[in-house]
């Protein structure tokens, strides 16, 4: 009953952020991505400044990371690469952008200053939900997954449901506002949501796993990059504006979205001058976006 309830207020929670998204604000979607080398940065042309929303909240606590890899596709080698990178992003100068951010919650002002760690990953098959999901399953695979003891309820946590190429996404049409089979990733490539499950205010991510992603070449191949780039957007906008409310600029685009299409500065890989990248984490390089820094805007 209580499942059923929630499911219920899911789907009500569902149409509300959705109609908050598309036809208000627009910051559920991202759009595809932009070509990393082009020769101008986020300050030209000039830009509408993000703006803080009073009384709204972001993520000031340590963000726990739960990798959902779903899907009947995935190879062992991309996953390690997904973790390491969740692991030590937070440890990286790239992540001091997310620390601008804050809250002011009647005067009393929490910046986001956790770090980020992987708690768990987990493979899931497409048995139960199959290889075709849609907005209402993909967080019903999440309460699933508490109900079977799997993952657990966190109020801290990102959990972040990563589909192999296997799996197509159902997902709105942008210009249409109808469901369309295998959408995702035509107009956007992630986004970060949040649900109600039993009092809990539950954070959500979701990313595809395909060539469908326009990032170009890049360190550990297309397809990856192009989703730890993905990952990496949706949690910056995650913590710093986790239901859709605290920043924001007047066109509604949050912090990654303003920088979509600019990767600089860009640094080659000795002996291969065609793969660039931006970021080490580890002994991982990734090209990942940059992210708008309300402090210097
Ligand atoms: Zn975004």
């Amino acid at each position: 009953m209580k499942f059923l309830f929630t499911t219920l207020f899911t789907v009500l929670t569902f149409i509300a952020s959705v109609h908050s998204a598309f036809f208000a604000k627009n910051n559920y979607a991202d759009n595809v991505y932009g070509r990393p080398n082009l020769p101008v940065s986020p300050d030209s042309p000039p830009q509408a400044p993000i703006l803080y929303h009073n009384f709204e909240t972001i993520m000031s606590h340590p963000v726990h990371v739960y990798l959902i890899f779903y899907g009947d596709k995935w190879h062992n080698s991309d996953q390690k690469i997904i973790t390491a990178f969740i692991n030590g992003v937070s440890k990286t100068p790239h992540w001091g952008i997310a620390r601008e951010y804050y809250q002011n919650v009647s005067g009393n002002i929490k910046h986001v200053t956790g770090s980020v760690e992987h708690v768990k990953s987990l493979k899931l098959n497409t048995t139960t939900f199959g290889t075709n999901i849609n907005p209402l399953s993909t967080s019903n695979l999440v309460y699933d997954l508490i109900e079977h003891n799997r993952i657990p309820v966190n109020t801290n946590a990102a959990y972040f449901i990563l589909t192999s190429q296997d799996v197509t996404i159902t997902w709105l049409n942008q210009y249409n506002k109808r469901l369309q089979a295998d959408n995702f990733c035509v107009q956007f490539c992630g986004l970060h949501d949040y649900r109600i499950f039993n009092d809990k205010l539950l954070k959500m991510c979701l990313s595809k796993h395909s060539s469908e992603l326009h990032v170009p070449e890049i360190p550990n191949g297309k397809i990856l990059d192009s989703m730890v780039n993905a990952i990496s957007h949706e949690l910056f906008e995650m913590v710093s504006d986790l239901v859709l409310s605290s920043w924001y600029d007047v066109n509604g685009q949050e912090c990654a979205d303003k920088c979509e299409p600019f990767f600089q500065p860009l640094q080659q890989i000795q002996g291969n001058p065609d793969v660039v990248y931006n970021l080490c984490v580890g002994n991982n390089k990734f090209l990942v976006q940059q992210i708008w820094n309300p402090r210097t805007q």
